[in-house]
């Protein structure tokens, strides 16, 4: 069984009357190497080089969103204590119960990975062993995934999820690990690194898949803080109820900022706070009173919103 060869790939969804589909963004790794790859740098952590087959620390569990025909599910039974995998596609369910035969500690469950509660799947898969997501992401829903796993924690508690390896577009990739001010830097950027940091790992070309997407792809690892978001920003609240009202204060200005790039952060922020008294924070924190949103690090945001608490 050769589940990265694509002919042979091609016969066994035909067996089971199935051919790619479209809508549920199937495009399978058709080339062994990479699915071992993405498995290891779950397995052992920022990119572990290319030697493969470092399990991950024992009791650790792996998630793996979409197993398709189950190449990198194959990979993750082996490095990882235990496995879940969500698929979609009701099709693909008796497909992968022949290509995971023996792979013991191996759970398939037929879900939409959108209308899953993360914290009680997980909580009921693995109890409360820490747990590395790992996916070749389709690309129809892959920022709306992201953003599910990462918004599942309170910002002040220990994420369940350790970390989150996935194979995205290269765009995508780009947005995610950008450098504030950078062209590629977006609101998504300064969201997740509320959550964790963000790392691109390497490339996976078009032809790496069947069938072969437009685009190129690449696969980022985000480690979520261990400490959560405190653990990365110093001096935020204490107190968790008001840490959550304080993080949604900054994800709205990340969010106002990124919705009118155009505008200076004093106009963009304006339905948050008064403009003067924002202009005179930037210009107290070093920032030009004209800087635009864009310009701006999580960090940054933090700032902004400590200085203009209780004004
Ligand atoms: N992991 C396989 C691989 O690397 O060859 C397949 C990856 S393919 C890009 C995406 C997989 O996610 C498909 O198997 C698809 O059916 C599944 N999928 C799509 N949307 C999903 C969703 N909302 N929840 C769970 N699985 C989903």
């Amino acid at each position: 069984m050769n589940l990265c060869n694509q002919s042979y790939v091609r016969e066994l969804l035909a067996k089971y009357g199935l051919a790619p589909r479209k809508a549920f963004g199937q495009n399978f790794l058709i080339n062994p190497d990479v699915p071992a790859r993405i498995a290891g740098s779950a397995a052992c952590g920022f990119d572990c080089g290319w030697g493969g087959g470092e399990a991950a620390p024992a009791g650790v569990c792996a998630l793996e969103i979409g197993p398709g025909v189950g190449a990198m599910t194959r990979e993750l039974s082996q490095l990882f204590e235990r496995v879940a995998a969500v698929e979609i596609d009701r099709g693909l369910i008796p497909l992968l119960s022949e290509t995971l035969e023996g792979c013991d500690n191996v759970r398939v469950v037929n879900e939409d990975f959108m209308k899953l509660s993360l914290r009680e799947f997980l909580s009921e898969n693995f109890g409360s062993a820490p747990v590395r997501i790992c996916a070749n992401l389709p690309y129809y829903i892959t920022t709306p995934i992201l953003m599910s796993v990462l918004e599942a924690y309170r910002p002040g508690e220990t994420p369940q999820v350790e970390s989150v390896t996935v194979l995205v577009q290269s765009e995508v990739a780009d947005r995610l690990c950008a450098e504030a001010g950078s062209a590629d830097y977006g609101a998504i950027t300064a969201s997740v690194a509320l959550c964790g940091r963000a790392v691109k790992l390497f490339s996976v070309p078009a032809g790496n898949f069947y069938p072969a997407p437009k685009v190129t792809s690449a696969v980022v690892q985000i480690q979520l803080y261990r400490g959560g978001v405190r653990e990365a920003f110093p001096g935020l609240p204490e107190e968790d109820g008001e840490l959550d009202a304080f993080i949604a204060a900054v994800k709205k200005a990340v969010s106002l900022a990124f919705a009118q790039r155009r505008k200076t952060l004093a106009n963009a922020l304006s339905p948050m706070f008064p403009k003067d008294a924002l202009t005179a924070s930037l210009e107290a924190l070093g920032y030009r009173a004209d800087v635009r949103g864009e310009k701006l690090s999580a960090a940054d945001y933090i700032a902004i919103c400590k200085a203009m608490r209780g004004k």
